[in-house]
């Protein structure tokens, strides 16, 4: 069968929009408001011949205690169980967060292939806070922008490698 990526990261770095934008049709709900995406959405796609499925998640927020996060909490965790690759977003623009850094934790501890995408990076020029998600200890963060398609292909290629 196909290999599996789930899409993981805290509300609203753009998980939906870089699934919209890799299927090709509008399948997730991208929204200003964070967390959306209550179910998990699966979609197959194919880069450079390869073909996988796509999980779509909500966004993961450690210790929340509100009752939609915990859910979204609870798919993204069922989604990373069952993926073979999982790409962790985070937001560029925001920098690390606290939440990031917990989230990543969580990721290790998986065992599975990470790659990690810094999203929101919507010009050529890489701003300098970009090398601070090194910090994170997932290996070569790389920046993206979803909402613009720069830099997917490599994105991509890095996922399709890491099957
Ligand atoms: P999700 O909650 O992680 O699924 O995030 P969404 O895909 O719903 O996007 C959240 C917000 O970020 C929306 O307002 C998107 O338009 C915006 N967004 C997504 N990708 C980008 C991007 O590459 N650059 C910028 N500037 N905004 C983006
Ligand atoms: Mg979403």
């Amino acid at each position: 069968s196909k290999p599996l990526v789930a899409v993981v990261g805290r509300p609203n770095v753009g998980k939906s929009t870089f699934f919209n934008k890799v299927v090709g049709k509008r399948v997730s709900i991208v929204e200003d408001t964070p967390g959306v995406t209550r179910d998990r959405i699966y979609a197959e796609a194919e880069w450079s011949g390869i073909h996988f499925a796509l999980i779509d998640t909500g966004g993961i927020e450690p210790e929340s205690k509100d009752v939609i996060l915990s859910q979204m909490r609870e798919q993204a965790e069922a989604a990373m169980d069952t993926s073979d690759v999982i790409l962790f977003m985070v937001d560029g623009k925001d920098g690390i967060t606290a939440s990031d850094r917990e989230v990543a934790a969580m990721l290790m501890k998986t065992g599975k292939k990470i790659v990690l995408a810094v999203n929101k990076i919507d010009t050529a020029k890489i701003p300098d806070d970009f090398y601070d998600f090194y910090e994170l200890g997932l290996g070569e963060p790389i920046p993206v922008s979803a909402a613009n398609m720069l830099n997917l292909g490599d994105l991509l290629d890095r996922i399709i490698e890491s099957f």
